[in-house]
């Protein structure tokens, strides 16, 4: 069974998935000191019509890839969930570039008052056994490297992600930054604590156009979340889709994820500038837009019909895990 927040559901059930998404990008201590200014009701008001809309574009599930540090929060999810037809797999982890949390720094093996590591627990609790009380567990794990490179922080969430995947099995996915080539550093160390790299989705390698990189980080295995659509800055649409159609052509289809990165609400885009600079920044367009251009550039149906469903089943089916 693949973990939902609305239980478990058979990898049969996933159908067309959308693999790095977010319901809400928040920050939680905003969350915590000024709740009147973002009422709960308002937001999750709003996250229901966007699902309805990913539904009506022809996705099933959506991969949440909200974590800790993005300000993950399961009961407010949860409640758009219980309104929507959309599956939604949560997501345990650390978004940092920089820092790891004090408590982190402080408490683990080596560290100051040393004792376990604590990430590592949080993250195969709320993989095995729920996320605190809600009775919602994990589906997948997550850790970002950026423009800091590995520093101790950094370190420290990989280092609990990777432990956390090899008690637990669950895939790991990335952020990356394809620009600084750092999803080759990402799989070195994966590979060098003994994961089995087709078990790992390099996020973001979408945000390049060279194919050079993206079939040296796919040869060794793993997927590459091609997962940006519409986020113009970093890559625009037209190059991202003639990078997948390419990739395709080279035969890599069976490794790319497609998603857009986007969400119902974030506290990092308002609305007006996400309406004037990215209107297509949205997961609708990846079946309204992104499968219907890569068809135009000759893209044939099994392609497309891996990089929107059947890859995701091999990414996220449990029962991929006791092959390693
Ligand atoms: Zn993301």
């Amino acid at each position: 069974m693949i973990s939902t927040l609305k239980g478990g559901i058979e990898p049969s059930e996933l159908g067309a998935t959308l693999t790095h998404e977010h319901i809400f990008v928040l920050n939680a201590e905003l969350v915590v000191n000024y709740p009147s200014r973002f009422p709960d009701d308002d937001l999750v008001d709003r996250a229901v019509r966007y699902l309805d809309e990913v539904k009506a574009s022809g996705i099933d599930t959506i991969v949440d890839l909200t974590v800790m540090g993005t300000g993950r929060n399961i009961p407010l999810v949860t409640r758009v969930a219980e309104r929507s037809e959309v599956n939604v797999i949560v997501a345990t982890g650390w978004y940092t570039y920089h820092e790891a949390p004090a408590f982190a720094n402080l408490n683990g093996p080596g560290r100051l008052l040393g004792g376990p590591d604590p990430l590592t627990e949080i993250f195969v609790r709320d993989i095995v056994e729920g996320i605190d009380d809600t009775g919602v567990k994990a589906g997948v794990l997550k850790f970002a490297t950026d423009h800091y490179g590995i520093t101790d922080g950094v370190f420290y969430i990989m280092q609990a992600v990777a432990d956390a995947h090899l008690e637990t099995g669950a895939p790991v996915f990335t952020h990356s930054d394809p620009k600084q080539r750092n999803g080759l550093d990402q799989q070195d160390y994966m590979e060098k604590r003994g994961l089995d790299l087709t078990r790992v989705v390099i996020g973001h390698s979408g945000d390049t156009g060279d194919i050079d990189y993206l079939r040296r980080v796919a040869d060794r295995g793993s997927f590459l979340g091609m997962d940006r659509f519409g986020l113009e800055a970093r890559l625009p649409y037209d190059e991202r889709i003639d990078t997948v159609a390419r990739m395709c052509e080279l035969g890599y289809a069976s490794q790319l994820l497609l998603s857009t990165d986007s969400s119902a609400y974030s506290m990092n885009f308002p609305d007006e500038a996400r309406q004037e600079r990215l209107p297509r920044w949205r997961a609708p367009e990846v079946m309204n837009s992104v499968v219907p251009d890569l068809r135009t550039r000759g893209v044939s149906d099994a392609d497309i019909h891996a990089m929107v469903a059947g890859n995701a089943v091999r990414v996220l089916d449990p029962a991929q895990r006791s092959q390693e």
